[in-house]
């Protein structure tokens, strides 16, 4: 299921020409702050195909890099934008396709293991929808089988579907824990997103130290506290964001 519906989000007043509406956008973006749960998509988003879109970002990239007063003669930069299109669309924003969600085979679980699985660790890179800076970090994962599981590489494939797009951070924890819940049929999931905003610490307050943290707890993880600190103590076993 496409869970991304083209929309009108609630942040549709951003759009607005006013001061007020800039002043406002300005402050969202700054605080991080997301306007809705699902990636705010235009309702033609996929009407253009990835290499019309790969053209059409290069030579917008290349305008960009024009007025910043580059010389896009010279040799080393040349290519730039265009290698920034396909990057874009081929790689690091390439989650905002439906066709590119993993496709999830179930299996059974026959060993009948009804406790807890983690997964954890599982390194990730983004980008700050606010400023298109990269944000890393790692992700884990838990759920109780309700019968079935899947393969281990496919969390990763899809936490990493989720974080290759312009994402705020709370936005993506969610959407990692419904995608899993769905996957997998049950809703005792368990997801935590523990990561670094190179918006936070290579411009802005350059606090390089700080990470930030967000949680989604369904289920049995959300009913039983007992559940959560187990998951907690797996995770710090040896947890640190260290990339
Ligand atoms: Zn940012």
């Amino acid at each position: 299921m496409i869970k991304d519906s083209a929309q009108s989000n609630n942040g549709a007043h951003l759009n607005g020409h006013s001061n007020n509406g800039h002043q406002l956008a300005d402050e969202i973006g700054e605080n991080h702050v997301g306007t809705s749960y699902d990636t705010p998509l235009r309702p033609d988003a996929f009407e253009k195909d990835d290499d019309l879109k790969i053209e059409l970002i290069a030579k917008h990239f290349k305008e960009i890099m024009l007025i910043l007063g580059l010389d896009l003669e010279d040799d080393s930069l040349k290519g730039t934008p265009g290698r920034v299109a396909k990057m874009y669309v081929q790689e690091i924003f390439s989650g905002l396709k439906p066709e590119n969600k993993p496709s999830i085979t179930l299996f059974e679980n026959k060993y009948k293991y009804n406790e807890m699985l983690v997964e954890k660790n599982i390194t990730f890179y983004s980008n700050c929808e606010h400023h298109f800076v990269p944000i890393h970090g790692k992700a884990h994962v838990a759920y109780i089988s309700n019968g079935n599981v899947i393969g281990l590489s496919k969390i990763n494939r899809i936490v990493q579907y989720y974080a290759k797009r312009p994402q705020v951070q709370e936005r993506m924890t969610m959407q990692i824990a419904n995608e899993l819940k769905e996957v997998l049929q049950t809703d005792d999931v368990a997801v935590l997103v523990d990561a670094t905003h190179l918006c936070v610490s290579s411009r802005g307050v350059q606090d390089v130290n700080s990470q930030t943290v967000t949680s989604h707890y369904c289920g049995i993880f959300q009913e039983d506290e007992s559940k959560r600190k187990e998951f907690i103590n797996y995770i710090s076993l040896n947890s640190k964001n260290e990339i």
